[in-house]
């Protein structure tokens, strides 16, 4: 909790090099411009219709690892990928102009991949039988079949899932419209992943009197609020990396039968990071409910995953999920769901607001004040600084989110630092 004296203490000592990304803060609200869904279904391919599929897998295929080789070690951005190899495929492939550019496209994420995997700088090479289409390459129609652009003739055919399955919802729903989808070659059928998006809306500010509930994301936590509610991410990553063992074994084996092992596992491990993800965005958003907050307030979630040194991309994904859950399910709530610049949210006490990276002990996942010696889970002390940046003239207060309270467990914290007992705020806000 923080006292109007300590507080004082903490403007005096501040240090302006140490403040100076914590106050930067033109862009603090933000969020994605769409929600995204990915509906896979089968497709029922005609005979000719398939050697036209598998004659555009190779295509793209040579398209792609053309690009990478034209590209590698020069550029890695998709306009300058584009710039550099896009009449070469023009000229060595049978891909129309669009797949051209969206191969460069493909081709430029593959060597940014590459270069991010520190240590492991090797080329890309493209082996997996997989098509990128987009809204230009592939038309939807409503009797749920399908139109894709090959090196030849389109290919109309019909998606096919269960009757009842997930996919309808956004096939039978004309607020999804179809976004960058992937064609999928395996054993012997074509599957699509088809995407979805959905403009999100607007982000609307809260009002002046609006209570948040700051939340952290982790790898031991998944997430925690201000208010102390902790969802462990163990069984999650734990259940990743028995899935990424299993997936190498497969792999290698490369049977038929180990290809469908491991696409049940695939599906298992699917359902259970989804299952588990909408529960806990669940649970966030009755917690807001239970504290009376009209604010949801994350980190952003890039600075997020690149301050957690052992994010995987899987994490990372995770995040973006679980994030775009809460603020899909808020949406119908009138709460409001922000990303806040997230720097400094891990290194500052909550107590004395002193600032120090090792104040925090990683490993333990503790953290531990070097000036007061307050302690805490290092996951709610972020998740209570995470809130604390959407309070109007708070101690971590930034230009955008004017939240009036941060949501602790057993009441709220004013912009000065003032601690109201919720059973006071039931008196105060009731009149
Ligand atoms: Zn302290």
């Amino acid at each position: 909790m923080l006292h109007r004296r300590q507080l004082k203490l903490l403007r005096a000592e501040r240090r302006p090099e140490v403040f100076k990304g914590a106050l930067r803060g033109e862009k603090n609200v933000s969020g994605p411009e769409y929600f995204r869904r990915t509906a896979v279904t089968r497709l029922a391919v005609e005979a000719d219709d398939r050697e036209r599929l598998l004659s555009m897998v190779r295509e793209w295929k040579r398209g792609c690892q053309i690009a990478v080789n034209v590209a590698w070690e020069v550029c890695h951005t998709r306009n300058e990928v584009q710039q550099l190899a896009y009449e070469k495929l023009r000229e060595r492939t049978r891909l129309g102009s669009q797949h051209a550019v969206l191969a460069t496209h493909r081709a430029a994420e593959a060597i940014k991949g590459a270069l991010e995997r520190e240590g492991d700088g090797t080329k890309p090479e493209f082996t997996s039988p997989t098509v990128v289409y987009d809204s230009r390459t592939l038309t939807l129609f409503d009797d749920r079949s399908i139109s894709l652009t090959t090196t030849g003739d389109r290919v109309r055919c019909r998606l096919v899932f269960p009757d009842h399955g997930y996919q309808s919802q956004y096939l039978d729903d004309d607020r999804w419209e179809p976004a960058k989808s992937t064609l999928h070659y395996r054993d012997g059928e074509f599957h699509l992943h088809l995407g979805f998006r959905r403009p999100r809306p607007d982000v609307e500010l809260p009002t002046e009197d609006a209570t948040v509930l700051g939340v952290s994301l982790g790898i031991e936590n998944l997430a925690v609020t201000s208010t102390a509610r902790f969802f462990s991410g163990a069984e999650l990553t734990h259940r990743h990396a028995e899935f990424t063992d299993l997936r190498e074994d497969l792999r290698e084996t490369n049977t038929r039968s180990a290809r469908r092992t491991l696409r049940q596992a695939d599906e298992r491990m699917g359902n259970f990071t989804r299952n588990t993800l909408h529960e806990i965005a669940g649970e966030i958003i009755s917690e807001a409910e239970t504290h009376g907050c009209s604010v949801i307030a994350f980190g952003e979630l890039e600075g997020v995953r690149e301050m957690l040194e052992r994010a995987t991309p899987f994490h990372g994904r995770t995040f973006e999920r679980l994030f775009e859950f809460v603020a899909y399910r808020s949406a119908e709530r009138d709460i409001t769901v922000v990303q806040v610049n997230p720097e400094y949210t891990s290194q500052r006490c909550t107590s004395c607001g002193f600032t120090h990276p090792q104040n925090r002990d990683v490993e333990a996942n503790q953290f531990e004040c070097l000036k007061c010696g307050n302690e805490a889970n290092d996951d709610y002390n972020a998740a209570k600084n995470i809130g604390f940046r959407c309070i109007r003239r708070g101690p971590l207060s930034s230009r955008g989110v004017g939240a009036k309270y941060c949501a602790l467990g057993s009441g709220r914290v004013t912009p000065d630092g003032e601690f109201i007992p919720n059973e006071d705020l039931e008196a105060v806000q009731k009149p």
